[in-house]
This record gives C-alpha cells, sequence and structure tokens, in this order.
C-alpha cells in the first residue's frame, strides 16, 4: 500500500470509492487546465497541490495533529480564520465542488437542496474527503436553511460550533455578531487548550491580511486589457486557497504575481486580441468545480473577475491591524465579517450590486455571466434586484443556473455563445 492509500485508511476512509475520484481528476483537471497555451510557469507550485489535493496537505494536517494542533473544518466565508490561527488552530475549508459526491448527499438530504451542500454532506457520509476525516472540528454558520439543517447531519460524529448569523445589518446586529465572535473565541480557547492574547489575535490579524494582499495583487494583474492570467488558473488559486497553509499561500502567490506584472510590462496576453472580458457573480464555486470558466473560456472569452466567495468576497477588506484591546480587536473582526461581507444572505443586499458594478468598470468587464447554483433560493432570488440594477447601468448580463453534472454543458455552451456573440 503506497503512503496515499495507507494515510486514507488509518482515516477509515472508503478506499475502493475514493480510488475511482483519484483516477477521475487527472483526466479533468487535464481537460481544463493542461490545454490552456501560455500558462505562467509560477502556476507549477498550484498544480501540484491540486494534482495531490487529497495527498499533501492532509497528511501535514495529520503531522500537525500528533503535535497536539487542531484541525477546524469551515463552510463559509463568515468565519473568522484569524480567531483559529490565534489559538494555535488549523482551518481548513469544507465546501464540496464535485458531482462525485451528490448521489450520496441526495441520499439523506431533499432532492431541492444546492449541490454544494449536497457534495459536502455526500463527501463526509462516504468517506471520500480526507479533509473531512481529519478535521477535530467543524464550524457552520446560520447562513442558509440549508446548511443550517445539513450541519446537524454532519456534526452527528463530529464536534460542531455553529455561528448565529444575523440577516439583517442594524447596530444590534453588529453587536449580537460581536458576541458569536466571542462565543468562538471561547469555544475555540476550550477546544485548542490555548488562550488567545491580544497580541495572538493581532499576529493572526496580520497573518490573514497579508494572504488577501497577495490574492488581491493577483487580481490587480487582471484589471490590465493584456490579461496574465487566466480566470480558470486564477480560480484555481482561489480554491486552493481555502486548504493551504495561509502564509505558504500568500508566498507562492507574491511569486507568481512577479510573473504576472512581467507579464504585463511585456504585453503576454492569455487571451485572444478582442476576447470579451467576462466578470462572473453569484454562487460560490468550491474545487473542483470549474464549469463555468471552462465553458466561457473554451467559448473564446476571458474571466477576468469573479464577485462572490472564492472571488473578490474572500480577499476584500482588510482587518484593522494592531488593535489596542480584545474588544476592539473584536470589533476589527466584525467590520470584516459581518458589514464587509455582501452575501444574499442579507436583505436587503444592495452592496452587493454596487460590487458587482464598481467592479465590471475596474475590470473592464465586456458583460457579466451570472451564475447561480440549483435550489439556492438566496441568490435566485436577488437576480431581480441584481438584473434590474445592470440594466440601469447599461451593462449586458446572462444569468444562468446550474449544478455540478454535465449534463447541461451543452445547453450552457450554447447560451454563453449566443451572450458572447450578442455582445459583438
Ligand atoms: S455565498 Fe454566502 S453563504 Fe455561501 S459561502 Fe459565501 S458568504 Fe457563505
Ligand atoms: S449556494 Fe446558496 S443554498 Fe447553497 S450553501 Fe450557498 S447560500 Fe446555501
Amino acid at each position: 500500500m503506497d503512503k496515499n492509500h495507507q494515510m486514507w485508511s488509518d482515516l477509515g476512509m472508503d478506499l475502493e470509492t475514493h480510488d475511482l475520484l483519484c483516477e477521475a481528476l487527472p483526466s479533468a483537471f487535464g481537460d481544463v487546465f493542461m490545454v490552456m497555451d501560455d500558462r505562467p510557469e509560477r502556476m507549477d507550485y498550484f498544480n501540484m497541490v491540486a494534482a495531490d489535493i487529497h495527498g499533501i496537505r492532509p497528511a501535514e494536517l495529520i503531522e500537525a495533529q500528533k503535535k497536539g494542533r487542531k484541525v477546524f473544518g469551515t463552510f463559509c466565508v463568515f468565519v473568522p480564520d484569524e480567531v483559529i490561527i490565534a489559538a494555535d488552530g488549523i482551518v481548513t475549508g469544507l465546501c464540496g465542488g464535485s458531482q462525485f459526491w451528490v448521489p450520496e448527499g441526495e441520499k439523506v438530504l431533499p432532492a431541492n437542496t444546492c449541490p454544494l451542500i449536497k457534495a459536502s454532506v455526500g463527501a463526509r457520509l462516504g468517506r471520500t474527503c480526507p479533509y473531512f476525516r481529519i478535521a477535530d472540528m467543524f464550524i457552520g454558520e446560520t447562513t442558509c436553511d440549508g446548511k443550517q439543517k445539513a450541519y446537524e447531519i454532519l456534526g452527528e460524529d463530529v464536534k460542531m460550533h455553529i455561528m448565529q448569523l444575523p440577516k439583517l445589518k442594524r447596530p444590534r446586529d453588529q453587536e449580537a455578531w460581536k458576541e458569536e465572535i466571542k462565543i468562538l473565541i471561547k469555544e475555540v480557547e476550550d477546544f485548542t487548550g490555548n488562550k488567545i492574547t491580544l497580541e495572538s489575535l493581532n499576529d493572526s490579524i496580520k497573518i490573514i491580511n497579508k494572504k488577501r494582499s497577495a490574492l488581491e495583487r493577483m487580481y490587480e494583474t487582471r484589471k490590465n486589457s493584456t490579461v496574465p492570467i487566466s480566470g480558470r488558473d486564477a480560480l484555481l488559486i482561489m480554491q486552493i486557497a481555502y486548504f493551504d497553509d495561509p502564509e505558504r499561500l500568500a508566498e507562492k502567490v507574491n511569486v507568481l504575481c512577479e510573473e504576472l506584472e512581467q507579464r504585463v510590462k511585456d504585453g503576454v496576453s492569455v487571451a485572444k486580441e478582442g476576447a470579451k472580458r467576462i466578470l462572473i457573480t453569484g454562487t460560490p464555486l468550491a474545487v473542483p468545480n470549474w464549469k463555468m470558466h471552462n465553458i466561457i473560456e473554451s467559448s473564446g472569452a476571458i474571466v477576468v473577475c469573479e464577485e462572490n466567495c472564492t472571488g473578490t468576497r474572500y480577499f476584500a477588506h482588510q482587518v484593522k491591524e494592531d488593535n489596542s484591546s480584545m474588544e476592539e480587536a473584536i470589533d476589527s473582526l466584525m467590520h470584516r465579517y459581518f458589514d464587509n461581507i455582501h452575501c444574499a444572505c442579507f436583505t436587503p443586499n444592495e452592496e452587493r450590486f454596487d460590487d458587482v458594478v464598481r467592479l465590471a468598470k475596474e475590470y473592464k468587464a465586456d458583460g457579466i455571466v451570472n451564475v447561480n447554483l440549483k435550489f439556492c433560493n438566496l441568490y435566485s432570488t436577488e437576480n431581480y434586484f441584481l438584473e434590474k440594477r445592470l440594466k440601469e447601468e447599461g451593462i449586458p448580463v446572462l444569468s444562468l443556473e446550474t449544478d455540478y453534472a454535465d449534463n447541461d454543458a451543452g445547453q450552457i455552451r450554447t447560451r454563453v455563445e449566443a451572450f458572447l456573440e450578442m455582445l459583438g
């Protein structure tokens, strides 16, 4: 038995089924990424991580656990990583982005549940994702009904902590979210046995801010008329950012940015002359969901920005650094992880429309593809006001609903091609 199989076996995974996933992933990755010309050389690190996504990082997490560190699995951008890192914990994202896991999730969830939830539950119950097996504790949040109820199933045999997210943004809701952060701090301290001090929290704020800065730097390069990196590669980096060590990720992204900035100076573009620039907005694109980017870019356009949780929402807005008291640090976290997250779970959520319009201008997008996962009521309902606002602004938009399966790919491609043609 090789090292990875031994590890997966020790984790109690279903090796036979998991092997099927391992067999399918390389060709899925090859079909989307290896077919591209002119990929930046510094994508080599991210290719390596993606190629062994169930091997290298899980092994690191297990090593850390042997030294007494705890691993926390999260599902959403509302959970402040800084709190966990300040207690010497490790954070790993757990959202599932593959159709492979959906049928297992469908065994226990209602059919009209979004694929992200089905895949996450399926990965856990089917024992085919090492991250779900490794995490010592899950941290959920009450963002949507589907996730909220799924956490009961996910937490059946793993410790689960849920943060109660207010859905309005009044002063009393801000106070309520600060209380939730305080409860999380206590929970994490008790679980890790490590006290979170002002110093450790200020330090972890700097670590995550550096990661945000690196990702923002990478996005900045996509604003240029010569685009140095494809949307597919940028998305892959965002997806890996949820799993990787934050300091290493920042370092690797900064190294890549040097190459991208040089490409901009040299006029190197991965987009063909005249390629339409597309901004994607909508629900998150969890790894390995590369479907929309692949369809759009293989239709001749270039994705220049993602306004979603695997895009700008993940790195926009820094947390204030060098806070002088715990109360101030918690207030700073609240502003970043409540006021400045423009998710459709809030009512109203006009800041998201402002973001989409601003980003479309900054990234010089010719059009917007608004793509939502099937059965996500929050984002589907928000389409009404989003489309209205984009119409007022004169920004063309194509709204689509899809899941992780490939059977609608042909139909989506036809609609994307028609949209690109309409953009002229
Ligand atoms: S879209 Fe909203 S609920 Fe979903 S991951 Fe992002 S912030 Fe969380
Ligand atoms: S995509 Fe929508 S339904 Fe699915 S987890 Fe996110 S907010 Fe909930």
